[in-house]
């Protein structure tokens, strides 16, 4: 499960639907996706580990 900010509920952790695992310019590791409560589009920043991790659960990898 991937957990972001959501903007508009304003919580911390919030599960993110859909998620899109990306990579930055820089080399980093990123997740967009919906909101799970809301639906508002929301990102997160992962680490290498957290976004291989995401992608062998079911998050689709976008790079
Ligand atoms: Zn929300």
């Amino acid at each position: 499960m991937v957990q972001g900010y959501c903007v508009k509920c304003k919580v911390k952790g919030r599960e993110m639907k859909n998620p899109q695992i990306k990579q930055t310019a820089r080399g980093g590791y990123m997740a967009q996706g919906n909101c799970s409560v809301c639906g508002t589009k929301m990102s997160a920043m992962l680490s290498k580990d957290n976004a291989e991790k995401a992608i062998k659960q079911g998050a689709k990898k976008a790079f």
